[in-house]
């Protein structure tokens, strides 16, 4: 498969946000990397069927994970969305390039990349969209940082935004694409558009961009058919608005895990409920909620989590 860091941009005539959106961060979820393609197609096609059409600001859209993408696997060494924080990335850029391991270099490519895009354009407002898919069926959802700036932009779009994740691991775009260490404004979000191999997550990514870009003023509300918040809301009709993690399973791939089949993401699930069972035995829920991220793939070091209503 050909696939470069770069895989969309597209400038309107008038200076506005830049509107950052990587995929395939996770080198198995493709999802994203379809909608930013088709994003771009919409884009340059508009202006010929409404010549009203105007957008502000720059587009942007980036594979996270090129070689991981290529070989269509979450990773080759490890997870590049754990590698984000200070004290890697000095020790990626005082490597040889020789001794980094695939992912260093991802990392060290993917941070050089955003970075030259901010120089060149010079924004007043970054916006970074990441987008991902899950392993397990049934919900769609937004991550965010807890600024409020984020919070209101990841509302608009029709989906649960679930507070909390970020406190139980590290090392994630969302904990280090920020103001600070972007030197720019920077609005950071994750979207989870649905199953890997759904073709529908890839709409619903495309309508994930579209909600944002009409939030930041990157396009207006007129210029966009209400289908793209149709897709959203219809899927997301019997899910919480906000719901917040209350409880996170980390694993090893020393513990044999392995989730009971059948979980779908928000579902609600009883205290003592028998979830997977690894090397010690039978894993239990230890309370109430609503089951998110349930693993059912191979790699990943997270077994599940566990989300209340806010
Ligand atoms: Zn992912």
């Amino acid at each position: 498969m050909k696939l470069k860091r770069k895989i969309a941009e597209f400038t309107g005539k008038n200076k506005g946000p830049l509107f950052l959106c990587v995929a395939g961060m996770h080198g198995n979820e493709h999802a994203g990397i379809k909608a930013i393609e088709l994003m771009q197609m919409m884009l340059e096609v508009e202006p010929i069927t409404n010549p009203e059409f105007e957008f502000n600001g720059r587009f942007v859209g980036m594979v996270g994970n090129v070689k991981a993408s290529k070989k269509d696997v979450r990773f080759l060494v490890k997870d590049i969305n754990r590698q984000w924080n200070y004290q890697n990335l000095d020790r990626i850029f005082h490597t040889p390039e020789k001794d980094l391991d695939p992912e260093d270099q991802e990392v060290k490519e993917l941070w050089v990349a955003v970075n030259m895009e901010i120089q060149a354009y010079q924004p007043e407002l970054l916006v970074f969209l990441d987008l991902h898919t899950t392993s397990a069926y049934g919900g769609i959802y937004s991550i965010t940082p807890e600024d409020p700036e984020s919070i209101q932009v990841a509302q608009a779009i029709t989906a649960p935004v679930v507070r909390g994740l970020l406190e139980g691991v590290s090392g994630t775009t969302l904990h280090f694409f920020n103001t600070k260490n972007l030197g720019v404004k920077t609005i950071s979000i994750c979207f989870e558009s649905g199953q890997h191999a759904e073709a529908l997550s890839i709409n619903r990514a495309i309508a994930a961009i579209v909600s944002c870009m009409k939030a930041v003023g990157s396009v207006k509300s007129s210029d966009v058919e209400n289908q793209h918040d149709n897709i959203l809301s219809e899927y997301s009709t019997n899910l919480p608005k906000v719901t917040k993690v209350v409880y996170h399973h980390p694993i090893t791939s020393a513990d044999e895990f392995v989730m009971k089949p059948g979980y779908t993401n928000f579902q609600p699930i009883k205290k003592s409920e028998h979830l997977a069972d690894d090397k010690r035995g039978k894993v239990l829920s230890p309370m109430d909620g609503r089951i998110l991220m349930p693993l059912y793939q191979k790699l990943g070091s997270d077994g599940f989590f566990i989300v209340q209503d806010c």
